[in-house]
């Protein structure tokens, strides 16, 4: 590898991507108040794949993947389990780096938590309303949205429905604009709560991922990584914020989210009671099978979860070791594995190129996909 080179060539969601070394790759990470099923575990082992592509073409990675420890779902959980909420997400994030090492994904570079954080978000907030994109109404600090949703590209009535569903309440009528949001809210008895200039009160969402990947990666990053429910409101206002108060006009170079897993039609989510959970999947596959079911596909569509898939992702597994137990094979072949890897992480190319070239090819795909 010259590193002359470094970084040439990534095409990311259709268009090229020219980097620096190193790459910032933020990616928003969990929110520990519940086992890791299948979804999560697509955008995190696409957010690997990617920095490992990187990786290959030559430039350095830094990667932070926060966790959202202050939250007030994962508050209602841990009071319904009567835990404190900073010991309750410490269990389920115990277990999710456990399934994430299952199933081979990097440990990243930062994990900053939110709970580790408030003081920039206090520092967020404040510059917010320096610069006048924020306004303090009985102690809750609003982010002005209203330019949010265009800046995304939805309509308002697709936007209203999706800040709704995510739990922005745009029907509040304290905010001067329903697309506004809190940075910074006021606690009530069982919230966790800290002091800043506005009161005893928690850090709102999109808030706590903008001051993490601030404090963490600086500001401007080159993929803002998550799935593809993230891309509005979260990746959208986080965005926002960042950008207004760096100054910089812009906070991500590019979007990363990763397609959406069905079962039977439907997303799955907790609330529709269809997880398909890991570590149960695990059982049964090894964490390679699992992972070659994730990635044998483009990252960014949606995808239908069937359960016959594991068994197929173990044979196609066991005839890409068969693959690069054969001869070296030619380098032309390795160069079409690695521009195929490259070229939007086309992986289903990249693999259908090692199978049948066998050798350094298939090697190279085992070796960057981690499919070891
Ligand atoms: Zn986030």
């Amino acid at each position: 590898m010259d590193s002359f080179d470094a970084g040439a060539g990534l095409v990311l969601a259709g268009r090229p991507l020219p980097l620096t070394s190193p790459a910032r790759v933020y990616v928003c990470g969990i929110t520990p108040y519940d086992v890791t099923h299948l979804g999560h575990a697509a955008t995190f082992v696409w957010a690997d794949v990617l920095t490992r592509v990187i990786r290959m073409a030559g430039t350095a990675t830094e990667v932070t993947r926060n966790v959202t420890d202050v939250d007030d779902v994962l508050t209602r959980t841990a009071v319904e389990r009567d835990v404190a909420y900073d010991e309750f997400g410490l269990r389920q994030e115990f277990w999710f780096d456990r399934t994430m090492a299952d199933l081979q994904v990097r440990a990243p570079d930062h994990t900053p938590h939110a709970r580790h954080h408030v003081r920039h978000v206090i520092a967020l907030a404040g510059a917010l309303l320096v610069t006048g994109d924020a306004y303090e109404r009985d102690g809750t600090v609003y982010f002005r949205g209203a330019r949010v949703p265009a800046a995304a590209g939805l309509d308002r009535d697709t936007a209203l429905a999706r800040s709704a569903e995510y739990g922005d309440e745009p029907d509040d009528p304290r905010r001067d604009d329903p697309f506004d949001v809190p940075l910074w809210k006021p606690s009530d008895g069982g919230q966790p709560a800290w002091p800043s200039p506005w009161g005893r009160g928690r850090p709102g969402w999109h808030a706590e991922c903008a001051a993490m990947a601030l404090a963490s990666l600086g500001g401007v990053v080159d993929v803002l990584a998550g799935g593809a429910d993230l891309e509005f409101p979260h990746h959208a206002y986080q965005s926002a914020m960042a950008a207004a108060a760096t100054g910089a006009g812009l906070f991500a170079r590019r979007g990363f989210r990763a397609g959406v897993v069905s079962v039977d039609g439907a997303k799955m989510a907790k609330s529709t009671g269809n997880l398909v959970l890991v570590q149960d999947l695990l059982g049964s596959a090894p964490g390679a099978a699992v992972r070659l079911l994730l990635l044998d596909r483009p990252w960014s569509q949606p995808w239908e979860y069937r359960p016959e898939d594991v068994a197929t992702a173990g044979g196609r597994l066991e005839e890409l070791y068969v693959a690069a137990g054969r001869k070296p094979g030619s380098s032309a072949a390795v160069d079409a594995v690695r521009d195929a890897l490259l070229t939007d992480l086309d992986v289903p190319t990249a693999l259908a190129t090692a199978l049948e070239e066998g050798g350094d090819a298939a090697r190279l795909a085992i070796g960057t996909l981690a499919l070891q």
